[in-house]
């Protein structure tokens, strides 16, 4: 006796795989188009929306494949200025986080790479779950498509900084970017999507020998060997000094600037000592430092004040490179730096999940911030115009979204 028939997962098909299995069933390759579009651009999550489909297409692609989406669990909102963390849950059961940041010139999504990470660093919630498995592209995709359904707002930069280290699920993720990047896809252009990288050096030059086009974030957080190892064990395997090698090997080439995210904690790496290693080390760079005074998540740290924030700011001002500092968004829901863990307070009830409606009150909120923030952002750039520029930024930064890397 025959068993079920397994049905294709389409999310899964890259475009021309899409097109193989459609003209594969007899159909002309335009209507792989159609149903690209549908799935990607569009959304779409059931073969009902896509109503340009003649009725008979739709009931073959109803018989031969299936269309998988990660399910939303919550959705946390933040009370200090609009982030917002998606809980999803994966086919298999596997749950994993995704942040919003909606500013008033961007609309940032920061995504997972795996379930969980095995790098665990000392400072960060993900690293305590411990690794459980990859992502797969489609999983890391999915994010993005189900931010802009569940905000009703289109992404325009992307940061894989979310649960995991990238390099460590390189092909997944570079799958996903391409389809984030391709203007058939989601149309995000390369210079809008970064990958943070704890410092996994094979990956690093691999990305490097690929001249991939997006930017690169490292997140460096210690000058000495000693320290780094400690808060990031990943540096036993790839220290210092290879790491930078690596870094400069990516810098050679035209119009490559990395940026460093140097996560500040209060007594352990914020000494006039630690900025003048920084300085050292990064000296001669094309570079940007990102400052981010810790979150608190887990391991004891201390967060900075402001004080010592602005005297290490003012210790690196001989870097001549933009430092930013990025007071993160989102702390109190979980979804700043490092927090990423599968928990937060203040959930909001997802809708059903047999319903196809938006969830109005998300997005309606959403837009009300976005439209007071943007009113925020006029006065005070008017209060600020007089200013002259410092070595960064002051409060409140730019701010990253969730994650961790
Ligand atoms: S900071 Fe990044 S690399 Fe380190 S444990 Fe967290 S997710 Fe993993």
């Amino acid at each position: 006796m025959n068993g079920p028939v397994e049905k294709t997962h389409l999310k899964a098909l890259s475009r021309a795989g899409l097109e193989a299995w459609v003209t594969g069933l007899g159909e002309k390759p335009y209507r792989a188009r159609q149903l690209w579009k549908w799935l990607v651009p569009r959304g779409a999550s059931s073969f009902s929306e896509m109503t340009d489909l003649s009725r008979e297409f739709r009931a073959r692609l109803e018989a031969a494949a299936e269309i998988r989406s990660l399910r939303r669990v919550s959705a946390d909102r933040s009370g200090d200025g609009g982030a917002v963390k998606f809980l999803w849950e994966c086919p298999d059961g596997n749950r994993i986080e995704s942040v919003f940041i909606p500013e008033a010139d961007r609309r940032t999504v920061c995504v997972s790479s795996q379930v969980g990470c095995g790098l665990g660093c000392a400072f960060c919630a993900t690293g305590r779950l411990g690794f459980s498995r990859n992502l797969e592209s489609w999983e890391i995709l999915d994010q993005v498509i189900g931010v802009r359904r569940e905000t009703g707002e289109a992404p325009t930069n992307i940061v894989v900084m979310g649960m995991g280290e990238p390099f460590l699920n390189y092909d997944a993720v570079m799958d996903a970017l391409a389809v984030m990047n391709d203007p058939e896809g989601l149309a995000i252009g390369h210079r809008k999507i970064t990958v943070s990288t704890s410092g996994v050096i094979p990956g690093l030059l691999r990305f490097t020998e690929e001249n991939r086009p997006y930017k690169l974030a490292v997140s460096l957080n210690a000058v000495t060997d000693v320290l780094r190892t400690r808060i990031m064990p990943v540096n036993r395997k790839y220290p210092i000094a290879a790491l930078m090698e690596a870094v400069r090997a990516y810098s050679r080439a035209p119009g490559r600037r990395v940026t460093f995210e140097y996560v500040l904690f209060a007594g352990l790496n914020d000494s006039r000592e630690d900025a003048a290693r920084l300085l050292a080390l990064l000296r001669g760079l094309p570079c940007k430092v990102n400052l981010i005074p810790y979150n608190p998540a887990v391991g004891g740290f201390q967060r900075p004040d402001e004080g010592r924030v602005e005297r290490f700011l003012e210790w690196i001002k001989p870097l001549r490179s933009p430092v930013i500092v990025r007071w993160s968004r989102g702390a109190d829901i979980g979804a700043a730096c490092g927090q990423l863990a599968g928990s937060g307070p203040e959930r909001v009830d997802p809708p059903p999940m047999e319903s196809e409606a938006p969830d109005i009150s998300l997005r309606s909120d959403l837009a009300r911030r976005r439209g007071a923030r943007s009113q925020e952002a006029a006065v005070s750039r008017k209060a600020s115009s007089a200013e002259t520029g410092g070595a960064g930024s002051r409060k409140p930064g730019k701010r990253t979204g969730g994650g961790a890397s």
